[in-house]
């Protein structure tokens, strides 16, 4: 009943098939799953080895690596063995870059999922025109993707592996481009003529992206999917991404608004946020987009007031003060309020609360019990001390 889910506090995910990536699952219920790139050249193995470890380290769950010929698919079975022998197996995504077939198949043999992008399946330089190709040529082409797409899905299929079927926008095949303009439903369409190629080969491990630089376009692509999707009965998870976000802040708030309001809706089983910085920096983007839409918690939720004339403290520095003694304790909740007037009433039901008093001293709440009133200097270490109390402190 959507009035009823339009006052749900908690987010009902679309249902989506179980989809296995190596030791991870994308879709069926599991956790909205983690995705980055490493930049190194897969050639260098020593370097894509280390640079995949450090970000499976930090949260990566799925490293992605770029496949444009045929050494660099042998030297991703290198670069799997030594993860195997010298840290873990971790689950890598290859990305085939155009219809390289033979590539593919090699790289298929080593990673547990492979990408590809539709717009890239093109055999011939395209016409300008949709006028210009007859019926026949026009219905030959498909013929061609199937035949040429079809050895990688039965190899994908026999060895339980899956496949992105990644749409980009920016790289439409004029085919779709002729029929439905640079639109969101010629990326939707473009992905569907993929999914059917597959479903008839019997293979369903299909994880499903329709990236777009521009925020609107991405969304409308992403639900139009959803709705495509459920008129076909289909159920495939869906890989969120805002492509070309840029960097700093405005790349981090440009990927929240697209990745965020799909995850609101319930739309999503992976993310990647791709920023023009070190992928390093995209896995804490994803981790925070996550808990706070509440579908992950992975980090301690603070909650703080935004401070005004009442505050009684610095909050600015007793902020940072907090987290930095408090920042590994996951699953707790802080508030670190300003005063005593709407602290306590707004902590959101944080498990511990540092409030203003008056002037000199705080109150340290457990839940919306105050514990005790404490000097400034000694907050911290008394918030510390009450944690440690309740048998919620870990060392650091
Ligand atoms: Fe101001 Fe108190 Fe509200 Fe903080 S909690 S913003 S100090 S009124």
């Amino acid at each position: 009943d959507s009035t009823v889910a339009a006052f749900e506090t908690t987010i009902r995910r679309r249902k989506t098939r179980p989809v296995p990536v190596g030791n991870i699952t994308i879709g069926g219920g599991h956790p909205v799953v983690v995705q980055s790139m490493i930049n190194e050249d897969t050639m260098d193995v020593e370097g894509s080895v280390a640079g995949i470890r450090r970000l499976h380290e930090i949260g990566c769950e799925i490293v992605r690596v770029t496949v444009p010929s045929m050494a660099h698919a042998k030297s991703l079975a290198q670069i799997k063995q030594k993860l195997r022998e010298t840290y873990q197996d971790v689950p890598l995504v290859a990305d085939v870059h155009h219809n390289g077939m033979k590539i593919a198949l090699e790289v298929a043999k080593h990673v547990d999922k492979v990408r590809i992008n539709p717009g890239l399946y093109v055999f011939e330089k395209p016409k300008s025109d949709r006028n210009e190709y007859t019926e026949q040529e026009f219905q030959d082409i498909g013929t061609k993707i199937r035949q040429t797409l079809e050895p990688l899905v039965i190899s994908l299929r026999d060895q339980n592996k899956a496949m992105r079927i990644g749409v980009n926008h920016g790289s439409l095949a004029e085919r779709m481009l002729f029929t439905y303009g640079d639109t969101p439903e010629g990326m939707v369409e473009s992905a569907l003529e993929f999914i059917k190629i597959c479903e008839s080969l019997e293979f369903y491990n299909l994880v499903i992206s329709l990236k777009a630089s521009r925020v609107p376009v991405m969304l409308a692509a992403y639900r139009l999917m959803v709705h495509r999707m459920d008129e076909l009965g289909m159920d495939y998870p869906l890989h969120l991404g805002v492509t070309e976000a840029g960097d700093g802040e405005y790349g981090r708030i440009k990927s929240t608004a697209g990745i965020g309001t799909l995850l609101a809706d319930g739309i999503g089983d992976t993310l990647r946020v791709s920023l023009t910085e070190a992928p390093e920096k995209e896995i804490p983007v994803c981790y925070s987009i996550l808990q706070a839409l509440g579908l992950r918690k992975t980090m301690v939720e603070y909650v703080a007031c935004p401070s005004c004339g009442r505050t009684l403290f610095n909050l600015e520095d007793v902020l940072r003060e907090v987290r930095e003694a408090t920042h590994h304790l996951t699953g707790l909740d802080i508030a670190v309020m300003g005063c005593i007037v709407n602290g306590p009433g707004e902590m959101a039901d944080a498990d511990y609360g540092y409030v203003g008093k008056q002037p000199g001293f705080i109150s340290l709440y457990r839940g919306r019990e105050e514990i005790k009133k404490v000097p400034e200097d000694q907050g911290v270490a008394e918030l510390i001390n009450l944690i440690k109390a309740d048998g919620r402190w870990m060392d650091p």
